[in-house]
């Protein structure tokens, strides 16, 4: 379901991806780890076009841009592919970016309502339901401050599936939290990783990533030091992945 080949981001002339490439099925889990600055969010932003790569594919689905030959994002055609590519995927930020003016039905229907135009009652009924799938099927008509950053990141994630993405990208979902709050969210997560969503999953929890995971990557210093199983998390190949283990765990 999703192919990156050859991935390149360079900012100020620092090269923060190096030749990325990996690919993912459909309903599996990808987790990204690896040091702090290493590019794991520049990856995951570059999936979801937040950021624009230098070269390399991104695939996903039926939507792909290869950036070697995509100068423009402002033009006819390459603005089109942009859109579809970008809406194959939802993005679930290390906090959750909520409009804080709005309820939290309100955070769920405006994207698919504004930006996807579909029937404000359909939205409503799609929200509904997504809500009580992260636990929060009370909480409707609540303003984000009224909520626990747990929650808040909850809804965080059920905005990002009312896109009706093919593919949800989770930056760190759970770093911002109280450690009392980081079970709720990794618990939504699992629960949508059983439902058979395709995930994308950059996390510093060991643990989690090698419960949930499908595919590790490890990235350092813009390559992918070790990639495989979630076995390569409790059995390292390479020094780097075992120093960094060793510090997080
Ligand atoms: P962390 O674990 O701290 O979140 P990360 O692996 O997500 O780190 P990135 O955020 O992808 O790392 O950043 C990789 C490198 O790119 C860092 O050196 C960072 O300073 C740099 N960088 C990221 N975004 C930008 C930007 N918009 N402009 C300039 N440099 C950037
Ligand atoms: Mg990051």
């Amino acid at each position: 379901l999703i192919e990156v080949q050859g991935l390149r981001k360079a900012f100020d002339g620092t090269e923060v991806l190096r030749d990325v490439s990996f690919a993912a099925d459909e309903g599996t889990v990808t987790a990204v780890l690896g040091p702090s600055g290493s590019g794991k969010s520049t990856l995951l932003r570059s999936l979801n076009v937040l950021e624009q790569p230098d070269a390399g594919v991104v695939r996903i689905a039926d939507a792909s841009i290869d950036f070697a030959t995509f100068d423009d994002l402002g033009k006819g055609e390459q603005k089109r592919e942009l859109a579809a590519l970008r809406g194959r995927s939802g993005m679930v930020f290390q906090s959750h970016h909520l409009f804080p003016h709005m309820t939290v039905l309100q955070n769920l229907t405006e994207g698919p309502v504004r930006v996807q135009g579909r029937p404000a009652d359909e939205a409503e009924a799609d929200a509904h339901r997504l809500l009580e799938q992260v636990g929060l099927g009370d909480r409707a008509s609540a303003y984000p401050s009224q909520l626990s950053g747990g929650q808040q990141q909850r809804v965080g994630i059920a905005r990002a599936l009312a896109l009706n993405p093919q593919v949800v990208l989770l930056d760190e979902p759970t770093s911002a939290l109280d450690p009392e709050l980081v079970g709720e969210v990794l618990a939504v997560v699992r629960d949508l990783a059983g439902e058979g969503w395709t995930l994308v999953i950059v996390t510093h929890e060991v643990r989690f990533a090698r419960d949930v995971a499908d595919q590790v990557l490890f990235l350092d210093g813009g390559v992918i030091a070790e990639q495989g199983g979630p076995a390569v998390l409790s059995d390292p190949q390479h020094e780097r992945t075992r120093q960094f283990l060793r510090r997080v765990l």
